[in-house]
């Protein structure tokens, strides 16, 4: 009896020093936590804000659970085609990941910052020109 007809767990024989035998009972959700069992991605997986339809690299998380003490279930959208899927990753799979949004984020700040200052600039060019032209007066103010 070491497997179970419906293959929910199955049962392992151990025999202790004493000479005794022991059954114990691993259930299939233990089973997929053991570490003898590979993970559904490993360390060679691409990269997960890489999009493997478009290869875009903007695919975010849109929603993260854990699974398991050293993994991560995460459902991934690529806003570029609209890809959806999930999966189970490991822990520094998505630390790396979490670390390559944070680098997003800090761009999209830099862009911003610098679309701002280019506003800015403009605002004041336009102004400028203006008063050259003489289309401002005293009067404006
Ligand atoms: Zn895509």
């Amino acid at each position: 009896m070491s497997h179970d007809q419906d293959h929910q767990h199955y049962v392992r024989r151990v025999v202790l020093p004493s000479g005794k035998t022991i059954e114990v009972v691993y259930f299939e959700d233990q089973v997929v936590n053991a570490p003898s069992v590979s993970p559904v991605f490993d360390e060679t997986a691409a990269d997960l804000h890489i999009c493997g339809t478009c290869d875009s690299e903007l695919v975010y998380p849109v929603e993260w659970d854990e699974a398991g003490p050293e993994h991560w279930e995460v459902t991934l959208r690529c806003p570029n085609c609209e890809w959806v899927g999930s999966g189970v990753y490991e822990q520094d799979h998505v630390e790396r990941f979490d670390e390559e949004l944070d680098r997003g984020t800090e761009a999209l700040v830099r862009d911003l910052r610098r679309l701002m200052h280019a506003n800015m600039e403009d605002e004041i060019d336009r102004f400028v020109e203006a008063l050259e032209a003489g289309h401002i007066q005293p009067e404006d103010f």
